[in-house]
């Protein structure tokens, strides 16, 4: 635009320079642009038809008025203060604004400023190419409120993201939670189920063993319990005999090798200490008894009306850590240990009972009821096995002088040292009693009249032999007279078999006492 020259809006001073003017203003109508040229006051000079069409004033209407008057009539002060700064700065500028047009609609524009020279390049004015942007202002404004819209529902969906991210973390939290949750339940309803099936166990155990009257029944009951209450860890029942001072194995259930029969008491830490004894893998602090293995191991003291009364040797898992079994595992054998104390109290209660029924309380040896009940039984099975069954009566001998020289004292005591040196002398199988007073009986199964006549022969002389202190006074040797009979040879039932033995030993008395005598033999029926 800086070729455009004064002389274009002037009068052209010669004909060439005319023709050159009006081709160039052609030019500036075609150019689809509104091109106004002002001078230094803001006084149109030029007013080409685009710009006519922009702002509504025609080319007579601008030309020679200030810009003041036509498109620029909205402006402030200072705003036309400033345009007319520009103008006379001589700057080149570019802006884009609103312009009021001649109807008094605004119109956006694209303005594009130069300044004007004159042939010797002073600044004369100004040149504006103006173009109407309201549509793509319009069209730009629409897409930036289309672009906010997108972004403010960009930002809503990236929001609406986020939450349900976290919304999804914090469901899988809740799942995980709840998937948890569950676990725990499922394994406090198997503890509980487990705890009702014990339960009922060990109750129906306690049960049982109250009206067990046999040693062998209790046992089996409490290794059919142990079995079902720890059906993977092993164990044993140890059962304390006084009489011989060791335990011995009752019961034993689970696999793996039986533990030794018998223990002695001071091979187990549990029954030295009076309290459970728990042994962890590879521990070192094991009980003698259990030298096997190196597994772990837990030993408990069954105890019934203060006493020990046996063991219950359980291959538990122990943790070498806190050196226990797992809780419920414990509980469970405590439970157990519980219930067997005091049924194993309640069997030894009923031994000691029956022993003080079937025996006499100053020899030990059987009494005469349980006696009779015996031989009957005895004369029963020989009379269907063919086999005898002979009885020795004994009457030890002038008694009552004992009785009167020593004391009522010293017979008892003759009476019980005579008894002992009788049991010494027999077999397992035979059967002695006191019959009665200073009268004792024996049985002896599956023995002929010879057998019997020389055990009568060897008890004679054994008491005999039977020295006697009492009180640090020697007593007189004792004697007994002896009466042998043999079923069914001198009786054939128990009466007369009876009768047979005790008519010899009244021989033997006869006879001279301290002496052994046959019955006689039984009167054939008469044919
Ligand atoms: P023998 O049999 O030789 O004819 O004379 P004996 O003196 O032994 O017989 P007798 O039947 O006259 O006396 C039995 C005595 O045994 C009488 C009784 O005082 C005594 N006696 C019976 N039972 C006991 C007992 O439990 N303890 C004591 N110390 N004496 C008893
Ligand atoms: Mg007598
Ligand atoms: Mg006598």
């Amino acid at each position: 635009m800086r070729v455009i020259k004064p002389q274009l809006v002037r009068r052209a001073e010669n004909g060439e320079a005319e023709v050159r003017a009006r081709e160039l203003e052609q030019v500036l109508e075609q150019t689809g642009e509104a091109v106004i040229v002002k001078d230094l006051n803001a006084v149109v000079t030029y007013w080409n038809r685009e710009a006519a069409s922009l702002y509504g004033f025609s080319a007579q209407e601008a030309v020679g008025q200030p810009l003041r008057k036509l498109h620029a009539a909205d402006l402030s002060d200072a705003d036309y203060a400033r345009i007319l700064d520009r103008i006379r700065s001589g700057k080149s500028t570019t802006a884009n604004t609103e312009r009021r047009r001649k109807n008094g609609d605004v119109v956006r524009v694209a303005l594009k400023t130069t300044p004007l020279l004159d042939a010797h390049g002073k600044l004369v004015g100004e040149i504006t190419v103006a173009r109407d942007v309201t549509a793509l202002h319009r069209t730009e404004e629409a897409l930036r409120a289309a672009q906010a819209t997108l972004e403010a529902r960009l930002a809503a969906i990236r929001e609406a993201n986020r939450n349900l991210t976290r919304e999804m973390a914090a469901r899988r939290k809740a799942d995980a939670a709840m998937r948890r949750n569950n676990l725990a339940l499922a394994a406090t309803v198997r503890q509980l189920e487990s705890f009702h099936r014990d339960g009922e166990a060990l109750s129906r155990m306690a049960e049982l063993l109250q009206t067990c009257t046999q040693r062998d029944e209790a046992y089996a009951i409490v290794r059919e319990t142990a079995a079902q209450l720890f059906p993977e860890s092993p164990g044993s029942l140890f059962i304390y005999r006084e009489s011989r001072d060791v335990l011995e194995r009752a019961a034993t259930w689970g696999s793996g090798p039986a533990p030794d029969a018998t223990l002695a008491p001071d091979e187990c830490w549990a029954l030295r200490l009076g309290n459970p004894h728990f042994v962890p893998r590879r521990g070192t602090i094991r009980c003698r008894h259990a030298h096997t293995a190196a597994d772990s191991y837990v030993c408990m003291p069954v105890q019934g009306q203060g006493q020990v009364l046996g063991l219950l040797h359980v291959a538990l898992e122990v943790s070498p850590r806190s050196l226990r079994p797992a809780r419920d595992a414990e509980q469970r054998l405590r439970a157990l240990t519980d219930r067997v104390g005091p049924a194993l109290a309640n069997l030894k209660l009923r031994d000691a009972l029956r022993l003080l029924a079937l025996h006499d309380s100053l020899t030990g040896l059987y009494n005469r009821r349980y006696m009779e009940d015996a031989l009957n039984r005895e004369l029963h099975r020989a009379k269907r096995s063919g086999k005898p069954v002979s009885m020795i009566m004994i009457d030890i001998d002038h008694f009552k002088r004992f009785n009167d020289t020593f004391g009522h004292d010293a017979g008892d005591y003759v009476l019980s040292a005579i008894a002992k040196s009788i049991t010494r002398n027999i077999r397992p199988s035979d059967l002695a009693c006191r019959y009665g007073g200073e009268e004792l009986a024996i049985v002896l199964v599956e023995a002929g009249f010879e057998c019997a006549m020389e055990r009568a022969e060897k008890l004679r002389i054994a008491i005999r032999e039977t020295s006697l202190t009492h009180r640090d006074q020697t007593l007189p040797a004792p004697t007994a007279s002896f009466g042998v009979a043999v079923y069914p040879r001198h009786g054939e039932n128990l009466t007369d078999f009876m009768k047979a033995a005790d008519q010899a030993l009244y021989r033997a008395k006869q006879e001279g006492r301290d002496r052994v005598c046959a019955a006689a033999e039984a009167t054939p029926p008469a044919s």
